[in-house]
């Protein structure tokens, strides 16, 4: 049997972890989160001193970068030079490191067979920026997912919160803007809907509903083609 790529790109906090964890589980396919790697290497980055301002300096470096994705138990751990960074990538500022780390072509070029190999081997939903437009551009169902600029600052420091991350919601709302417009306009890989995704805005839809929305989407784009999971 051939693999199924579900491809879900969009902005920071629209939800596209969560939904396509779920999503994932419902399926019982495999979730992968791309960001984590560039978060990985954001932190790695940081590690090694380098400014937001200086990003391309860590270029020369990345031979000493290792990024490697294991799933355990369910669950994709990032390991960095065989460390499992656990939620240390999650911190606000290591966001505006891997944004600054995804304008670099050097970076992107460095991360792309990781994730290409994971979607040869196994049917996914993987999320990020250019799943659907660079790293599975024939992915059979593409999904665009964004809510409200104010829905998504308030779900980002709901799950900061969750994680024992606590941080101020005018703080994350002003970092996701800036983060989102440098991820929306950069010239590599642009956070920008394919021509033949779905875009699902969620503002108004609870988890549930979220879920099953694009459980149906998933459904009526497979059939369309004549394919199953
Ligand atoms: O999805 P997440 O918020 O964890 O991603 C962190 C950052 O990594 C994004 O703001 C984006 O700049 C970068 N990223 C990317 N391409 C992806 C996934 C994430 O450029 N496929």
């Amino acid at each position: 049997m051939s693999h199924i790529q579900i491809a879900v790109d969009g902005p920071s906090g629209a939800g596209k972890s969560s939904l396509s964890k779920a999503t994932a589980k419902r399926l019982g396919i495999v979730y992968v989160d791309t960001g984590a790697l560039y978060r990985t290497v954001g932190f790695f980055a940081r590690s090694r001193g380098i400014s937001l301002d200086d990003i391309e300096n860590v270029v020369p470096l990345l031979g000493e970068c290792s990024v490697e994705v294991r799933y355990e138990n369910g669950v994709q751990n990032v390991y960095l030079n065989g460390e499992n960074l656990g939620d240390r990538i999650r911190e606000n500022e290591i966001s505006m490191y891997a944004s600054a780390v995804g304008k670099v072509p050097a970076v992107r070029a460095f991360l792309l067979e990781t994730q290409k190999k994971i979607a040869r081997e196994n049917s996914v939903i993987m999320d990020g920026r250019d799943i659907g437009t660079v790293i599975l551009p024939d992915a059979p169902v593409k999904i665009f997912m964004t809510a409200s600029n104010e829905a998504r600052a308030l779900r980002r420091v709901k799950e900061l919160a969750e994680k024992g991350m606590p941080a101020d919601y005018e703080t994350v709302l002003a970092d996701m803007i800036a983060r989102d417009a440098q991820d929306r306009e950069r010239e590599i890989a642009p956070c920008v809907p394919a021509a033949d995704a779905v875009v699902l805005d969620n503002s108004d839809l609870d988890f549930g509903q979220s879920v099953d929305a694009i459980i149906s989407i998933v459904e009526t784009t497979l059939r369309g083609k004549g394919m199953t999971l």
